[in-house]
């Protein structure tokens, strides 16, 4: 049986003083294999990263673990509970009006100081002083900085200084009403083979503030640096964000096949060590971020979306229709919406009623059989 410890961790304070806090599960492996950091909840309205954590943790305590694992679920407790009437906002800080997930760290300039100041060293040191910098240097932020901090980046860099003390970061999310997909750095292709997800977007080397570019661009500038110089080096370190489904929804049942398919990732890791684990045998398809487009509405109205997800839609085929009851009877009262190539639709809007410039959809415009 696999000892599961509870820690609870103060993010922040309210005005009235109360303590904005997260709970923390950690796992101590036998100190083998990879560790892992899993986080939930970072956009309010996603939800199903929580119910997906229990399953994991429920999975995990008949397993034997190698690696150790941490998992935050509610990793962000302003998020979680900002809703307006019946629904849940929590995809911007309310206050600074920044996406929660564009506000973690990354500073390029270090990187490249490190590698100067590199001697010919064994990878393990490297990687170890490698990551005594990335964690040192949050907390540089967190506890040393006169000026302060916004509540967004005291959480955000706080849930930071967790994944840098892992090998492999998964950080759980949701579409708006989605199907699932996986972002992926391309150099970690060959793992998305092992998640039961059939769509996977390639992410290239840029930082826009997001929780997995945070964890991997440092380590993947850091090989690219070091092959410069001449220096092998092997890139071990790996950083998803899973996108799980629809926001605003739990399923305990598809939590738990979700639970299983990062099992079946952390299998193949070595981070827990059965065989228990199997990759569905799906067709995956992949699709270059630069190729993920944005769908947006050309009119306001009401939408009736049409596409599926997850099929191809061919070119021509309606993606929605939108209905203007304003011109019925003296114009045009549907209007039907479709590309001139075909398209993979992974996502949509939430609500029915858009303004011109809503992003109804989003799909892959270009893709390709991952294999
Ligand atoms: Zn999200």
């Amino acid at each position: 049986m696999t000892t599961i410890n509870k820690t609870v961790l103060s993010m922040g304070e309210m005005a009235s003083g109360a303590k904005l806090t997260v709970p923390v599960y950690s796992i101590k492996g036998r100190g083998e294999g990879p560790s892992v950091y899993i986080q939930a909840n970072m956009h309010g309205a996603e939800v199903q990263g929580n119910a997906v954590i229990y399953q994991l943790l429920e999975l995990l305590k008949t397993l034997p673990v190698l690696g150790d694992i941490t998992l935050v679920p509610y990793a962000n407790p302003v998020g979680a509970n900002h809703k307006n009437g019946e629904y849940t906002l929590g995809r911007f800080d309310p206050i600074t009006g920044v996406n929660w997930n564009r506000m973690y760290h990354y500073n390029q300039a270090q990187i490249t100081d490190f590698v100067d100041h590199l001697t010919n060293q064994p990878q393990a040191e490297i990687d170890q002083q490698f990551q005594q910098l990335l964690v040192g240097n949050i907390e540089q932020k967190l506890e040393h900085n006169q000026y302060g901090l916004t509540t967004g980046q005291r959480i955000a860099y706080q849930l930071q200084k967790m994944a840098h003390q892992a090998d492999l970061v998964l950080d759980l999310h949701t579409g708006p009403i989605s199907s699932k997909h996986l972002y992926c750095p391309e150099y970690a292709k060959a793992s998305a083979s092992y998640f039961d997800i059939e769509h996977t977007i390639l992410i290239p080397d840029g930082f826009d503030g997001a929780m997995d570019e945070a964890t991997f661009c440092p380590w993947w500038s850091l090989s690219k640096q070091l092959a410069t110089k001449g220096i092998a080096y092997q890139l071990e370190r790996e950083s998803f964000t899973v996108e799980l489904g629809s926001q605003e929804l739990i399923d305990l049942d598809v939590a738990e096949q979700d639970a299983r398919s990062i099992l079946s990732y952390l299998q193949y890791k070595k981070v827990i060590d059965t065989s228990e684990f199997v990759p569905s045998n799906i067709t995956r398809y992949g699709c270059y971020l630069k190729d993920y487009k944005a769908f947006y509405s050309p009119m306001g109205g009401m939408v009736d979306y049409l596409a599926d997800f997850g099929q191809v839609l061919r070119a021509g085929q309606p993606l929605a229709r939108i209905l203007r009851m304003d011109n019925y009877g003296d114009g045009d009262a549907l209007h039907y919406i479709s590309l001139d190539h075909d398209v993979i639709p992974i996502l949509h809007f939430a609500s029915a009623s858009v303004n011109q410039g809503t992003e109804l959809y989003k799909v892959f415009s270009k893709y390709f059989e991952l294999v």
